[in-house]
Formats: structure tokens, C-alpha cells, sequence
């Protein structure tokens, strides 16, 4: 039998090596909710809620409030019948971060049950995946040491954050990529800039030869109209992230044909809406790659697991879970920087 007995919520605190410095955001640590869900014969399965304000409007304790509810929703249900369980825990839309956790505990619980990796339920597309690593936004000098000691860990591909001074930002680039020839770089400027900006920066690093992989959210949430005229204004392609949440925010991207990219992360979707996702950017003819939030390596588990079950990102910026101190690696997955595998 695999009857889920009880889900519960357990608080975890986890601080970052050095501050985290995004558009109009520092972060020092994540405040994370672990998710136990067990069975009926003893089974435990678990999942990592990492709540995002910034991006959800999720607040932690607010989340933390939902244990009952989820309780209430899932206990009886057999873990073997999981679409049923991902359809009952769509209606957590305001706290995606749980509804994500959930889900994957969930898998978790019929994974230990059946003896099958949750890669291999996902379909086991790939066996090794590779992560970027991001850095934050500081003075020329620090963001061209920061790159390079990215690279001196073996990276090969790095998340650049840009968006609150678009002079700066121009000449940190054109500088990091003289400092890091060779590599792939990922550039966020998470809402930043405004279209024009964001046209601005694309062409002033275009005619100083840097290539960007993708460009990332460059415009406001809400700005769809902005996405496509950066998109269509753009030699590098163009992502959605924060734009990006559920699988009919996706639907109106592809319908507005106002993006190249879909940043999906299990914390804004769910692995159901994320699954829906991978499936109509592909029917579409577009790009995906996989995001996270703070994560720990928990957490990052469900999107390693994720990814190589689907197969289907290029891009691959999981590296919350290397930029936390954390007292015990609880991924199942190996890790040989820039690589992941099972
Ligand atoms: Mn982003």
C-alpha cells in the first residue's frame, strides 16, 4: 500500500557563503520548508519548499500555515496514483513552493516504495546534466574576480546578474568576458531594465563581441509587450522567468511569440505545471532551461531529478545548493562541479 499517513512541515535556515546581490535584492540566507510525507507502511518521501516574496508573494510563515490544509487534501491518497495527487495540490496556486514540494515528495515517497530513481519515473532522458554559477551584482573589479574564480572551480558557464545600473553593467560585461574567454555566459537582469535599456545593453555588447547564451527576464513580470520587443530587437535569444509561473502565463509567451527561452523552476510551477511547460515550449519550437530559488541541496535534488527525467533543458542554473552552507549533502545525486549525475 503507499497511502500517504501524514505530510509535515519542518522550517530550515540556511545562510549563503557571501551575500547574494540581485536588481533591487540582497540576500544573506533562505528560509526553506522540508516536506514529509509518509505512508501508510512506514515510506518517507521528501521535498524542499524554497518560498519566494520577490517572485510568489510567498511569505514563509505564511506557507508554514498550510500544513493542515495539506493534510486535509492528500492523506489517503496512494502515492502510486500521483497524477491524482498533483491534480488535488493544483489548488495550492498561491503557495507554489509547497505545491512544488508536495509533488515531489510525493514522487519521492513512490520512488523508495518501487526501488525506481524519480529521474527514471520522469522518463530517464539523460544521466548527467551541467550547472552554471551565478554571480552578484558589484563593482567592475568584483565582478570580474568573482567570474574568474567561477571559473577556477571548474565552470564553464556563468549567470551574470545585471539590471540596476545599465552604464556599469555594459563595461562589466564586455570586462568579465575578456577575463573569461571561452565561456557561456547566462545574463539576468531580473526586471531591471526597461525594453529600451535592455536593447541598448544587447547591442553595445554585441558590437564589443561578447556572445550571451540567453538573456534573461531584461523587462518587468508583466511587461509582455516589452519581452517581444527585446526579443525581436535582440541578437542573443531572450528567456522569461519571472514572467514565467504557471503553464498559462507560458501560453500567453508562446501565443504573444514573446520569448525564445522559458526559465522553469519548480518553485513558481510545480513539478505538474512544470511538466505541462516542457511539453508546450516544445510542441512551440522554443527553448527551455531550469532555474531555482534558494534552494538547499534537497531541494536542488527535485530539479537534478527533474531535468534528467525530462531531458529537455540546455541550460542548467542549479547552483543555489553550492552557494549554501549546509552540514549534509541530502541530494540523490553525485556532484563533480560543474557537474551533476546519477
Ligand atoms: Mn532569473
Amino acid at each position: 500500500m503507499g497511502q500517504v499517513k501524514s505530510v509535515e512541515f519542518k522550517m530550515k535556515e540556511f545562510e549563503y557563503f557571501k551575500p547574494f546581490h540581485i536588481t533591487n535584492s540582497i540576500s544573506y540566507g533562505s528560509q526553506n520548508i522540508e516536506v514529509i510525507v509518509e505512508l501508510d507502511n512506514g515510506i518517507i518521501g521528501y521535498g524542499e519548499a524554497s518560498p519566494s516574496f520577490r517572485v510568489n508573494g510567498e511569505k514563509v510563515a505564511a506557507v508554514m500555515g498550510l500544513e493542515n490544509a495539506v493534510n486535509e487534501m492528500i492523506v489517503g491518497m496512494d502515492v502510486r496514483n500521483y497524477r491524482q495527487i498533483f491534480d488535488i495540490t493544483d489548488k495550492l496556486f498561491g503557495a507554489p513552493s509547497i505545491k512544488a514540494a508536495v509533488q515531489y515528495a510525493t514522487l519521492d515517497a513512490f520512488s523508495e516504495e518501487t526501488g525506481v530513481p524519480v529521474y527514471q519515473i520522469l522518463g530517464g532522458a539523460k544521466t548527467k546534466i551541467e550547472t552554471d554559477q551565478t554571480m552578484s551584482i558589484g563593482t567592475i573589479e568584483e565582478r570580474i574576480s568573482e567570474a574568474k574564480s567561477i571559473v577556477g572551480k571548474g565552470h564553464n558557464i556563468i549567470k551574470i546578474k545585471i539590471g540596476e545600473n545599465l552604464e556599469e553593467d555594459i563595461k562589466s560585461m564586455i570586462a568579465i568576458h575578456e577575463a573569461t574567454k571561452g565561456c557561456k555566459y547566462i545574463v539576468d537582469a531580473n526586471m531591471g531594465y526597461t525594453p529600451k535599456q535592455a536593447v541598448r545593453f544587447v547591442t553595445e555588447v554585441y558590437r564589443a563581441g561578447v556572445d550571451i547564451s540567453v538573456f534573461e527576464q531584461p523587462v518587468g513580470m508583466y511587461d509582455i509587450e516589452g519581452l517581444k520587443y527585446v526579443r525581436w530587437n535582440s541578437p542573443f535569444p531572450v528567456a522569461a522567468d519571472e514572467s514565467a509561473k504557471t503553464k498559462y502565463d507560458v501560453m500567453r509567451l508562446i501565443k504573444e511569440e514573446a520569448v525564445d527561452y522559458i526559465n522553469i523552476k519548480l518553485m513558481k510551477s510545480g513539478i505538474s505545471d512544470a511538466l505541462a511547460i516542457v511539453e508546450m515550449v516544445k510542441a512551440a519550437n522554443l527553448k527551455l532551461m531550469i532555474g531555482c530559488m534558494g534552494e538547499s541541496s534537497l531541494g536542488i535534488n527535485q530539479s537534478v531529478q527533474f531535468a534528467l527525467g525530462t531531458g529537455a533543458f540546455d541550460f542548467h542554473d542549479l547552483d543555489s545548493s553550492l552557494m549554501l552552507k549546509e552540514q549534509v549533502f541530502r541530494g540523490k545525486y553525485k556532484v563533480d562541479v560543474p557537474y551533476y549525475y546519477v
